[in-house]
């Protein structure tokens, strides 16, 4: 039994449609968060440039007994965007969770940076997330309820070599207070996660341009995280799989650091 917690003139919907898409969930966080929240009950429509990681991800969910579509897509092109949107609404149903996930890094400093690394983080992390934010919420004002969760980084506190990505992960916690404020009587909550270090692609390839074995890497940064380890995907994927459900529906507009302990 869905278990809700309503306000006297906000009552959860009685079945809202279980739908989430995920965006880079071709690998690292957002095939775990895909899978968790397959696990969790939700048809999961997978994103990602690379159509195979996408496909194998769904494929990988529909042999566990869930049901997935995996699409590839440039979630910084506006049509490309509107039609994966469309087709996840025509094979799994209206998606009523949107995790914006899809990221990338081109770190340098700022008097090495290029103003094709500058735009193409943009690209992807805010125009990325303010156009998939876009094409969902028609679903979710529909439906009447629905879940928006950015992945921000304690980047956003500053980080060396990252002023493009470290503006981007802060622009999303703006973002994500903004649809939160537009969204809420559409009974839409809007967070974001802010993780720490989380091992994946993305870390491994920090490793290799700060010219470090990965394992090195990771024992490094351990020895400076409170509970001295570094974070896994799927530590992501459950604050996702909280911040989505029913019972998270007043927490909203919020960031929540997940890193191994309070700042970065
Ligand atoms: P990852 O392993 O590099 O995976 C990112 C995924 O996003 C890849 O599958 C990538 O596709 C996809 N992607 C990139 N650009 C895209 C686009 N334009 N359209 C669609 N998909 C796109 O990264 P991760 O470590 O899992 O990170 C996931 C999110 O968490 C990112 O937003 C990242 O900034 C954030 N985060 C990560 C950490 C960390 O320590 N790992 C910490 C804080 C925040 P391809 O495979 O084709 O490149």
């Amino acid at each position: 039994m869905r278990r809700s917690f309503v306000s006297v003139d906000k009552p959860v919907p009685e079945s809202p449609s279980r739908v989430a898409v995920v965006t880079g969930a071709g690998r690292g966080i957002g095939a775990a968060v895909a899978r968790r929240l397959a696990e969790d009950g939700f048809a999961v429509g997978l994103i990602d440039l690379d159509e195979a990681g996408a496909k194998a991800g769904a494929d990988a969910i529909t042999a566990a007994g869930g049901k997935a579509v995996g699409l590839a897509a440039d979630i910084s092109d506006a049509e490309e965007v509107d039609r994966v949107v469309a087709e996840v609404a025509d094979t799994l149903g209206p998606p009523t969770v949107l995790v914006n996930n899809a990221g990338i890094t081109r770190d340098n400093l700022l008097f090495k940076m290029s103003e094709s690394d500058w735009d193409s983080v943009m690209g992807v992390h805010l125009r990325g997330a303010f156009l998939m934010s876009r094409a969902v919420q028609k679903h979710m004002t529909d439906q009447g309820w629905g879940r928006i969760v950015s992945l921000s980084s304690t980047s956003a506190l500053g980080n060396r070599g990252q002023a493009n990505y470290s503006t981007a992960k802060a622009g999303l916690q703006g973002f994500t207070k903004t649809l939160a404020v537009e969204l809420g009587k559409f009974g839409v909550t809007a967070n974001a996660i802010a993780p720490g270090f989380i091992a994946t692609d993305m870390t491994a390839a920090t490793a290799e341009r700060l010219g470090m074995g990965f394992e090195d890497f990771k024992a490094a940064a351990a020895k400076e995280i409170p509970v001295r380890r570094v974070g896994a995907p799927e530590d992501i994927a459950h604050t996702v799989s909280f911040l989505v459900s029913d019972g998270a529906g007043f927490v909203s507009g919020q960031v929540i650091y997940v890193a191994g302990g309070p700042k970065a």
